[in-house]
């Protein structure tokens, strides 16, 4: 695997890589890898010849700053990983590389989709996620670009940003599945902050979304949220939401008339997780 701190160095190694007819298949990560990212170098691996995974801790998408401060990094265990995976290229750039003195600040008009939601909860979130990723695709000039449906708004605000920047013929999003732990718990980076008994009870997000999910079209969509919502509260858990949505938009849904997602964002200790399942 070849590690690059320079994006003009990156940049000159994928145009060669291209030239030489190579697809580039593109991961961006904040590192602390799990085998969540590890799916998405597979599936990169499977349909490109260059896969290139970059590790990034963007601050300009932390609303919170002690979420910043407290982000985990095991870089030297993430190396040992991608080189398992046989990725080819590691993206490793320090902030300098990715915002230069001359980078124009963009603004992203991504509409509703950026005011619900995670966007509600964590403002200004979404405008940094489209600023790192539109610069991360200018210097890796990837045509597949591989992101995990753990982030689900995530992904919809990227396949907006790949038609805001005109990147729509060049750059091909692929939504890779969420790989989830034995006990169901959706695999994040952030689990490492999580102590021995929040561990266990983390578990409960991705259980009361199972419950929906099997519960759906027996019960009102109403009772469905707030019975998850109840029993998260009684956990201890401060549930930003648990809204049941169109997948195309994630706007609320009132009836199974099209494919829905649940999604649920809540907090135990001082450790916010988000998760969805697909519903029909
Ligand atoms: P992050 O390092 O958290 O920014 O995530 C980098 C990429 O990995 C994003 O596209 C995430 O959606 C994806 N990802 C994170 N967790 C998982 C998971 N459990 N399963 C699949 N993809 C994931």
């Amino acid at each position: 695997m070849i590690i690059f701190k320079k994006a003009n160095h990156l940049s000159h190694h994928i145009l060669q890589q291209k030239s030489n007819g190579k697809k580039i298949g593109f991961v961006p990560t904040m590192g602390a890898l799990h085998f969540g990212h590890l799916s998405l170098i597979k599936a990169s691996k499977q349909a490109n010849e260059v896969t290139v995974c970059s590790i990034f801790i963007n601050p300009t998408q932390f609303n919170n700053p002690e979420d910043l401060k407290h982000y985990p990094v095991t870089i030297e265990k993430d190396i040992e990983l991608l080189v398992s995976e046989h990725c080819d290229v590691l993206f490793l750039p320090s902030a300098k590389e990715v915002y230069p003195a001359d980078h124009e600040k963009k603004y992203y008009d991504l509409g509703v989709i950026e005011t619900i939601l995670e966007g509600h909860y964590r403002p200004g979130h979404f405008q940094g996620v489209c600023q790192v990723v539109d610069r991360l695709l200018e210097i890796v000039q990837a045509g597949n670009l591989y992101v995990g449906q753990k982030d689900f708004q995530q992904c919809i605000v990227i396949k907006k940003l790949i038609a805001l920047t005109d990147r729509e013929n060049g750059v091909t999003l692929n939504i890779v599945p969420t790989v989830r732990e034995e006990d169901g718990l959706a695999m994040s980076s952030r689990n490492l902050r999580l102590d021995k008994e929040q561990r266990q009870l983390a578990t409960s997000i991705y259980k009361e979304l199972a419950s929906i999910k099997n519960n759906f079209g027996t019960t009102a969509f109403e009772e469905l949220k707030s019975r998850a919502k109840q029993n998260l509260e009684q956990k201890g858990f401060e549930v930003d939401y648990i809204e049941i949505a169109k997948t195309k938009d994630l706007s609320a849904a009132r009836d199974a008339s099209e494919q829905l997602v649940v999604l649920a964002a809540a907090t135990t200790g001082k450790i916010r997780l988000i998760d969805n399942l697909l519903l029909n």
